[in-house]
């Protein structure tokens, strides 16, 4: 969309620790609003990361009180983008590890693993979770959201910075890869 240069998105329901990830990803404090407003961003922002490729930060869905129409909303504001970017895009599909994958979760899944783009599950906040519950509600995750088997799930905690280096290679192996798509 922009470039030309292979994009990485970012998406999750409002709250789910997208801005806090974004953040640790990038190491910078003022790069996206840390908050707890549901919904409040709802434009599509990009930034320009290592003059290489973009990091998108798509607007939050799902969010407690927001029904059918508000997810309808949603996705027809980036319907559009995810369909145009999707040869060169991939996304990282954020849910709350102690939460666990909701319905708003499983249905942005289904609709983002149809559009033939890399797909990255990264589950946020596990720094909430004990270490002996990590590998089940990983597990668990994967199967609410029926994520296929090449489709990674890294836990992450914005926290204690635990998966930012395991996010990142994800993210460099999409952008060597030229961002073909699928890799
Ligand atoms: P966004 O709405 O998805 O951008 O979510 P934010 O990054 O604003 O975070 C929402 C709330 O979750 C804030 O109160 C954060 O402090 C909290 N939060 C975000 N990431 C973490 C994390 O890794 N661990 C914990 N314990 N809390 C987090």
């Amino acid at each position: 969309m922009r470039d030309g240069y292979p994009e990485v998105a970012f998406a999750g329901r409002s709250n789910v620790g997208k801005s806090s990830l974004l953040n640790r990803l990038l190491g910078r404090g003022a790069l996206a609003r840390v908050g707890a407003t549901p919904g409040r961003t709802q434009s599509v922002n990009y930034f320009r990361v290592n003059r290489r490729f973009y990091f998108v930060d798509l607007p939050g869905y799902g969010y407690a009180r927001a029904g059918r129409q508000a997810r309808q909303a949603w996705a027809g504001l980036i319907d559009a983008y995810l369909r145009h970017a999707a040869p060169r895009l991939a996304v990282v599909l954020l849910v709350d590890g102690k939460v666990g994958a909701t319905a708003a979760d499983v249905e942005a899944h289904g609709y983002l693993s149809g559009l033939g783009l890399r797909l990255v599950v990264a589950a946020t906040k596990m720094d909430q979770l004990t270490r002996g519950r990590w590998q089940p509600g990983l597990a668990r995750i994967r199967q609410v959201l029926d994520a296929a088997t090449d489709t990674p799930i890294i836990p992450f905690s914005a926290q204690t910075g635990e998966g930012a280096r395991e996010l990142w290679r994800e993210i460099e192996a999409h952008v060597t890869a030229g961002a073909s798509g699928k890799d």
